[in-house]
This record gives C-alpha cells, sequence and structure tokens, in this order.
C-alpha cells in the first residue's frame, strides 16, 4: 500500500488530509446494496472519523482514516465486494454510471468494468469513463474522458470528451477501451497525466466520430423521480446514521450531483444534513472541506457558506473555497469566494482560480452579499 498527496486517492491507496487519510470507495455499477451501505456506515464509524464524503464522479469518500485502521477498515469493505483485487486495477475503474440506469445500462457498465480490469491499460489517475445510456442522457457536465451515450436516433455511441460528435459502436465495453489505448497510443498522457479533451484540442481525432449525442437534460432536484426518491445531502456530506436510515429504505445510487436515489423509495425520512426541498437555498452553496480539514486551506469554508446561504439569489451559485484549488467545485460559479492568507478574494462567474475582482475581504465584515454578485 502506497500514499500519495494530490486528489485522486483509491481505497488501496488512500491520501493524507488535514483530518486523517481519506479513503475513496467505487460502487460497482454506482450502486449500493442495502448490505453495502450499512456496512459502510459501520466502517466509517468504527475506522474513521464517520464522516463520508459523495464525490463529484459518484464514488465515496470516507474520512479520519488512520494508518492503524486502514487494514481492518480494507479487510471490511473486502468483504462487502467493494475492493479491487489491485491498485492499477482500482485506479482503471474509474467509471461514472447514470443514476437512471436500466438494466441493459447496467449491463454495458458491468461489461466495461471487466474490459478494464482485463486491458491491462495504464491510464492516468484522473482519466474517467461516463456510461450515460439511460432513458435520457444526464451526465453531460459531469467529468469524463471517454463517454457511452445514446445518439439522436437511440443508438449507442462512444464520445471522446471534447468532440461534438461520436461514434456508433456495437461493442460499447470494448470500444470504449479500445479508444483508451487509442488515447494511450496518441501520446495523450504524459508523465502519467493527461486528458482526452486535451488531446482532442491539440488535434487528435478518433475514427468515425460522426454522430451526435441526444441532449443531456439538467439534473433534477430532489424529490421523487421514477426510480424512487432523491435526497440533497448538504455538501455533498453525510454521517453514518443518515447512510444507515437511507440504505433501510432501498438500494442506493449514487449521483455526481451532491444526491442519492433510493430506489423504491416513495418519501425518505427528514433527517438532518438531508435536503428534501428543490427550493431550499443550500443547493445554491458549493464548498470544499476547507480548514481544519485540509493542510491547504486558508480559512474554514462551510460555516461562512451556511451564513451566506439564505441571502444567495435563486438560481445563483456560491462557491465557497478554502483556496484557489477549487476541488469543492471545478466549475464556474455566479459568486466565488476564495480564501488566501490575506482574506476573501471575490471571483464573478468565474472558478475559484480565476483572477479576482475584489480582493482580501475580511469574512466577518462581507457587504451585503447581492452587492458582490
Ligand atoms: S480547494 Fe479546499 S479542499 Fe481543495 S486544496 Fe484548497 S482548501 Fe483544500
Amino acid at each position: 500500500m502506497s500514499r500519495i498527496k494530490g486528489w485522486c486517492p483509491g481505497a488501496l491507496r488512500p491520501m493524507e488530509s488535514g483530518d486523517g487519510w481519506v479513503l475513496r470507495i467505487r460502487p460497482r455499477g454506482g450502486r449500493l446494496s442495502p448490505a453495502q451501505a450499512m456496512g459502510i456506515a459501520a466502517a466509517a464509524r468504527t475506522h474513521g472519523s464517520g464522516l463520508i464524503d459523495l464525490t463529484g464522479r459518484a464514488n465515496l469518500q470516507l474520512r479520519g482514516v488512520t494508518p492503524a485502521t486502514h487494514a481492518p477498515l480494507i479487510a471490511d469493505l473486502r468483504a462487502l465486494e467493494l475492493i479491487d483485487a489491485d491498485i492499477a486495477t482500482e485506479t482503471r475503474r474509474n467509471i461514472t454510471v447514470t443514476p437512471f440506469a436500466d438494466p441493459a445500462t447496467d449491463a454495458v457498465a458491468a461489461a466495461l468494468e471487466r474490459a478494464l480490469a482485463a486491458s491491462g491499460l495504464t491510464l492516468p489517475a484522473k482519466f474517467g469513463f461516463a456510461v450515460d445510456t439511460g432513458p435520457a442522457p444526464v451526465l453531460g457536465d459531469t467529468p469524463a474522458d471517454i463517454r457511452l451515450e445514446r445518439g439522436r436516433d437511440g443508438g449507442l455511441i462512444l464520445r471522446a470528451d471534447g468532440m461534438a460528435l461520436g461514434a456508433r459502436c456495437a461493442d460499447p465495453a470494448g470500444d470504449a477501451v479500445a479508444l483508451a489505448a487509442w488515447f494511450l497510443a496518441r501520446g495523450g498522457a504524459i508523465d502519467g497525466r493527461g486528458r482526452m479533451a486535451a488531446l482532442i484540442a491539440r488535434g487528435a481525432r478518433p475514427e468515425g466520430a460522426g454522430t451526435a449525442p441526444a441532449p443531456a437534460a439538467p439534473p433534477p432536484g430532489p424529490g421523487p423521480v421514477a426510480q424512487g426518491a432523491l435526497v440533497a445531502l448538504e455538501f455533498g456530506q453525510l454521517d453514518p446514521d443518515t447512510l444507515r436510515a437511507l440504505a433501510a429504505l432501498g438500494p442506493l445510487r449514487l449521483t455526481p450531483w451532491r444526491m442519492l436515489l433510493v430506489e423504491g423509495a416513495a418519501t425518505p425520512p427528514d433527517l438532518p444534513g438531508l435536503i428534501l426541498d428543490a427550493h431550499d437555498p443550500r443547493l445554491r452553496l458549493r464548498a470544499c472541506t476547507g480548514a481544519p480539514g485540509c493542510p491547504q486551506a486558508h480559512g474554514a469554508t462551510r460555516p461562512l457558506a451556511r451564513r451566506l446561504a439564505p441571502m444567495v439569489p435563486r438560481g445563483q451559485v456560491l462557491h465557497v473555497s478554502g483556496c484557489a484549488k477549487g476541488c469543492g467545485w471545478p466549475f464556474r460559479a455566479d459568486l466565488a469566494l476564495v480564501a488566501t492568507p490575506h482574506g476573501l478574494d471575490v471571483i464573478r462567474g468565474g472558478r475559484a482560480s480565476d483572477p479576482p475582482a475584489l480582493r482580501g475581504l475580511d469574512p466577518d465584515r462581507l457587504p451585503p452579499l447581492p452587492e458582490l454578485f
């Protein structure tokens, strides 16, 4: 087992953070059985701090793991069939599956998982796949390098991220692995890093890309859906009791939108940290772990975001980041407040790393929020 500092932890290779090691679980097919979810809840409390994050690629992170608890935690997760054979297999199995998967989509995701495991490819740690072949595409804004989608005529297509068009495919899993091999052969990975969109931007073009994908729908808010009920998590975080209560209602599908889909549930329980109302102002917030959990943070993030939530206008996104890295929301926000050693920087309509419009504001003496938007 080795540890890395950076932002791609796995289960076998956790990452150091300010509150201990962070360990990432990649549920197979983006789904947890009730027994798996309850097992994770117990393991998070026994071997970690109990804090569980839902990531932007629909994975779970357990926080507060220690060198002493890592091995027993892996043993517990392995018994739940959540652990890969080795680090290489785990790293490669970076697949986001639409939470609205039908049985055919589940089969594609499982086949892709097997094909990747057998491929032996060494892909960059952040290189990922999206299986978005459900009734309507919803993963358009979810980071992925290779996308399996539906074309406008309903047929399956394979699209390299950065390309407007995809190629029709008869063997989705095999074709996706072949496209990953093409990425490597064309020099997409340099020193173990690289993304498909950057390779496409340099002019490389995969063969056969001539079919437009069906338009992606915006992610729904919390509430009932055909498959069950979507519940949102404040800042994408939940505790073991909440996870256990949700698992008691049915299997869980993970989403990349800080929400869980409880399959078959009509009314989820109203528990602390769960957001059930699509108009809840907390849905307008994005915030990373911040201080003290992250050693790189220049300030606390979530308490400030919570305080400002009622003043965030409807339809707008406020991002509070502990530093310019912007892990909590790697996209543009209507307003970003970024902690620096000299106070808060203000970025309008950009990412945390963009040039600020204002610098060094005192977090305790902010002007009225609408004036900052
Ligand atoms: S953005 Fe937040 S979580 Fe990421 S490194 Fe900066 S402070 Fe840490």
